[in-house]
């Protein structure tokens, strides 16, 4: 499958690029003097969806439509402009800021950070913006890393000892917070250098087939590919294209 390029985009990436994009938006005009409401933000929204919409965008779940989904875009904003946009003190530092840390020879880390900020009592924090419909578990793939990583780096961009890293889940209205010194920092980097090692080593890559099939841009094309045919948008859209 070398060169191939994915055959769709899904909606919900598409929603959740959308969202993080008015977000951005919210936070810069704040910090340029104004403080937009809500019907502002939501007439940016809607602007935004309907100017990069393209025939790539597929709706994987066959029951769902677009409406559906800008429902949920407008409900996830709608709700976090009024629980915490309107209440938070806090100052921002950068937004989408590029973060990377050298961790050896050859192994860089990169991320994009959503938000770099700075707490009402000075505590840096770093915070990931989450459009998923479920909570994280913690684990180390369930966006555990991200966002303690994000904080190691502006630990090292800025010389300080501690930081907050967080996620926001936006469809839930709520935050996780975690504490990471540089003593973590310094932990979380050789625990990456040991996946990187490990992936190194790994003699094969066995396909893990499983529901994400149905979001894979791919799976027109893998021989292992598992779709239900409830969340065969993508696959019909990949077929009907090749
Ligand atoms: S197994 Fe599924 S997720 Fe992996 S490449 Fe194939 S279609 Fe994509």
């Amino acid at each position: 499958m070398e060169g191939l390029k994915e055959s769709f985009r899904s909606i919900e990436s598409y929603l959740g690029s959308t969202v993080h994009d008015v977000l951005e938006w919210l936070y810069g005009e704040r910090d340029r003097g104004s403080k937009p409401d809500e019907q502002q933000m939501l007439d940016r929204f809607a602007s935004r969806w309907s100017e990069g919409w393209n025939d790539d965008i597929t709706i994987i779940r066959i029951d769902e439509n677009q409406e559906t989904y800008l429902r949920t875009g407008r409900e996830m904003l709608d709700r976090f402009h009024r629980e915490t946009f309107t209440r938070d003190r806090s100052q921002t530092v950068s937004l989408e800021q590029r973060l990377s840390a050298p961790l050896s020879d050859g192994v860089v880390f990169t991320g994009i950070a959503d938000r770099v900020g700075r707490t009402e009592q000075g505590r840096l924090f770093v915070v990931d913006y989450k459009t998923s419909r479920s909570k994280g578990n913690g684990s180390e793939f369930s966006e555990g890393l991200q966002a303690p990583l994000y904080a190691a780096c502006v630990l090292k961009l800025h010389g300080e000892r501690v930081a907050l890293a967080g996620y926001h889940y936006l469809r839930h209205g709520t935050t996780q917070w975690r504490r990471i010194d540089d003593e973590q920092a310094e932990r979380l980097w050789a625990r990456v250098l040991e996946l990187v090692g490990e992936t190194e080593s790994a003699g094969d890559f066995p396909a893990r087939p499983g529901i994400l099939c149905a979001w894979c841009g791919f799976n027109a094309h893998c021989p292992a590919a598992e779709v239900p045919d409830r969340f065969a948008g993508g696959l019909r859209y990949a077929q009907s294209t090749r």
